[in-house]
């Protein structure tokens, strides 16, 4: 102290700016550990495997109330470097493995499990190629096509554009088959799910994957979203007996919500398919929610002969090959049948070594696919 006494105001002046320079620099020092320090920490966290979970409710500035994967709900803490303005219900969130904190945030609150076909990716089936069911087409053209391409159209006429079709009929009958080529015809997103795909693990999951669905087809419309064996979720529903089945019923609900609620976006459209209309919900068929139903039944003789024409229409026929001949036959052949018979007719060609498929190869492959098929 004495020493100071003794210095010259600008040796004193000099001296105190010496010391503040000093502090700061240890404080500049000690921050950057802390950051280090953080940044580990943070990196330790990430490193373990995490839960996905849903966001629930925000308590306070630090901690959260959120819905773990295997449908607990927990009150825990959230990882101070979170955007917490970006945490909102039903939001994906990463939860630590052992505390359950909120360590991450999905940029989109979309499942990962719904993927939208790129306009590539996009199935490559054309009307042409499908035999007969001009009934079909043209019905699933005015339902699905017309109003996306022509939505003006509607709107002038003064009709509400529908907004979702019904595919059903017996297996292998080409439900799919001409949603394969809508989807080709048309600039929309196509999304393509099963009802199957809804049932989920943990409770809670299958309603949100249903809105998860309807946000993205809303994000991404024009689109078209395909689900395909629908009876999955959408069974009349009845007195539940178990979780599981209440769960479907969720499901269902939730999809019945959905189709009400995309008003606001009108370029949404449904199609789904079934093989068992019969067994379906009478409040998921009704008008207003599915507009159209279209029948795929089976092929009666006039159609088997289309159906056999398109398909043989680029294989090396013989000169011999009477299609007429299986045509007239009495029973009962889906186009996936025939489409068989046509292959194994080719493949039995190969085996005798030629490049011309002949009457012979059709009636083997005839007889091995009917019979299976009878089976
Ligand atoms: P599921 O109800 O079992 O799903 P589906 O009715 O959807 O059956 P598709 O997948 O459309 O049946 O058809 C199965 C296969 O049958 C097709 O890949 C195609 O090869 C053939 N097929 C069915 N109908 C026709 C048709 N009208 N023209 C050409 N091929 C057809």
């Amino acid at each position: 102290m004495n020493l100071i006494k003794k210095l010259s105001n600008r040796e004193k002046k000099y001296f105190s700016s010496y010391i503040l320079g000093k502090f700061y620099c240890d404080e500049f020092k000690n921050l950057q550990k802390q950051i280090l320090l953080k940044q580990n920490e943070i990196y330790q966290f990430q490193a373990v495997p995490l839960v996905v979970g849903t966001f629930v409710e925000q308590i306070d500035s630090k901690r959260a109330l959120v819905n773990s994967s295997n449908g607990s709900n927990y009150l825990v803490h959230i990882l101070s470097t979170l955007e917490k303005e970006k945490l909102k219900p039903n939001l994906s969130i990463a939860l630590h493995r052992n505390s359950n904190s909120i360590v991450g945030i999905f940029q989109d609150d979309s499942d990962f499990k719904i993927n939208i076909l790129a306009p590539m990716e996009k199935p490559e089936v054309k009307y042409s190629e499908i035999g007969g069911l001009e009934l079909q087409k043209e019905e699933i053209r005015e339902a699905i096509e017309f109003p996306l391409i022509n939505k003006n159209f509607y709107e002038k006429i003064g009709i509400d554009l529908p907004k979702g079709v019904m595919l059903f009929g017996p297996p292998g009958t080409g439900k799919t088959l001409v949603v394969k080529a809508v989807a080709l015809k048309t600039k929309a997103s196509f999304i393509k799910t099963a009802g199957s795909e809804f049932v989920q693990k943990y409770l809670g999951e299958g309603p949100k994957m249903v809105r998860d669905l309807f946000k993205i087809a809303r994000k991404n419309s024009p689109s078209i979203v395909f689900i395909d064996e629908i009876d999955a979720i959408a069974t009349r529903r009845f007195d539940a007996q178990t979780g599981a089945d209440r769960e479907v019923q969720r499901i269902l609900m939730e999809l019945l919500n959905q189709m009400d609620g995309f008003e606001e976006n009108k370029n949404v459209r449904v199609i789904m398919a079934t093989n068992r209309i019969d067994t379906l919900d009478p409040a998921l068929l009704r008008p207003g929610r599915i507009d159209r139903k279209i029948g795929f039944p089976l092929p009666n003789r006039r159609e088997k002969r289309f159906i056999f024409q398109t398909l043989t229409s680029n294989m090396n026929l013989g000169t011999d090959v009477d299609l007429e001949e299986f045509v007239r036959k009495p029973h009962k052949l889906s186009g996936a049948v025939i489409s068989a018979i046509s292959q194994e007719a080719g493949l039995q060609a190969i085996r005798r070594n030629r490049f011309v498929i002949m009457q012979r190869d059709f009636e083997i492959a005839y007889g091995l696919n009917v019979i299976s098929d009878e089976i």
